[in-house]
């Protein structure tokens, strides 16, 4: 493994990957805790603590899914700080208090938008599709088992959109397999975990559809949940991916806009794009990140104001194309 020595060499050993965790975050962080715990720590001499909160409940099935803590109240510092699909220390939310105190810190991304500053090493590969592509190429292949192979398709499952975006490449394809064949129920991950919707979700999928807007000449796709919205379907942030893919396919559709109230007046913006328009560009202009095609930030203030601001941004984008 490429960080080997670093891992032998810690004594504590603290794993996290972004807030609002999602397919390949959740994959990748659980793939690597699985894999230290496996490999190096046979005597259980080391302390290896997993950091993640709101893992989707589609995602539980996965080994060592129930380790996952989220408290800082105790002062610790790790020997070691291993940052997964994240690409600056704000993403951490609270674990950032654990990363700044660290002695050592590595990340482990594909996001472009990665400064690669953050960590004192980061493994970044923003051509790859996803961490979990990442991280098994750091991995050594016999040391990989079902449970670990689980959750690193996982991750690629979710970050392709199974194996459809552009991110998907013949290599992704080759460690696809490689992971098949360790024993990996392919269909029980893509449906169970990708595919499949709750009645609420489904509701609020179609809601959000319905009340969806095209705006700038048809080039962009727009839609939202306010928290009123929100609580009357009794649905947390976790309950509403798909919808953002859904809306990009509509035809015509340069970029599609999703946002939802975390807090009052406070709202997470993602964006996706069929191509032409860099959407990671806007949204690092917002403060946040991403990739070409898929993108996100936080914003404060009214809903009319956060999306004026973003439609003015896109229209700047559009009218140079
Ligand atoms: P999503 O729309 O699915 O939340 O995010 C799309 C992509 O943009 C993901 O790769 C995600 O990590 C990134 N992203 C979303 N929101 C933020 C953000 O607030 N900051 C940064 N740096 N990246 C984000
Ligand atoms: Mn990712």
């Amino acid at each position: 493994m490429i960080f080997d020595k670093e891992v032998r060499q810690a004594d504590t050993i603290a794993i996290a990957g972004h807030i609002r965790p999602d397919g390949d975050c959740v994959g990748a962080c659980l793939g690597l805790y699985n894999y230290l715990q496996e490999n190096y720590n046979s005597l259980f001499d080391k302390e290896i603590h997993l950091y993640m909160k709101d893992i989707p409940e589609s995602f539980m099935f996965l080994k060592n899914s129930d380790k996952a803590r989220w408290n800082f109240e105790e002062e610790r510092q790790y020997d070691l700080f291993i940052v997964l699909d994240c690409s600056s220390a704000d993403r951490l939310g609270e674990a950032e208090k654990y990363f700044s105190s660290a002695k050592r810190k590595i990340c482990f991304d594909h996001h472009a938008s990665n400064s690669g500053s953050f960590a004192d090493e980061v493994v970044l590969k923003p051509d790859y599709s996803s961490t979990c592509e990442v991280l098994f190429e750091a991995m050594e292949l016999e040391k990989i088992s079902l449970p670990i192979a689980e959750a690193l398709y996982l991750g690629i499952v979710h970050d392709t959109g199974v194996f459809k975006h552009t991110n998907t490449s013949e290599q992704t394809m080759c460690i696809a397999g490689k992971l098949l064949s360790k024993g990996v129920n392919s269909s029980k991950i893509i449906d169970g975990t990708f595919y499949e919707k709750s009645y609420i979700e489904n509701q609020i999928l179609g809601r959000c559809l319905m009340e969806s807007m095209l705006v700038l000449d048809g080039k962009v796709i727009l839609s939202w949940l306010t928290r009123r919205i929100m609580e009357l379907y009794n649905v947390v942030p976790a309950n509403l991916s798909g919808i953002i893919d859904q809306l990009r396919v509509t035809s015509g559709v340069e970029v599609a806009v999703f946002l939802y109230e975390l807090e009052p007046q406070q709202f997470k913006v993602s964006m996706r794009s069929n191509g032409l328009v860099d959407v990671s560009k806007t949204a690092m202009f917002f403060g946040g990140g991403g990739h070409k095609k898929a993108a996100g930030y936080d914003a404060g203030g009214r809903l009319h104001d956060v999306i004026n601001n973003l439609l003015a941004g896109l229209e700047h984008q559009l009218a140079e194309l």
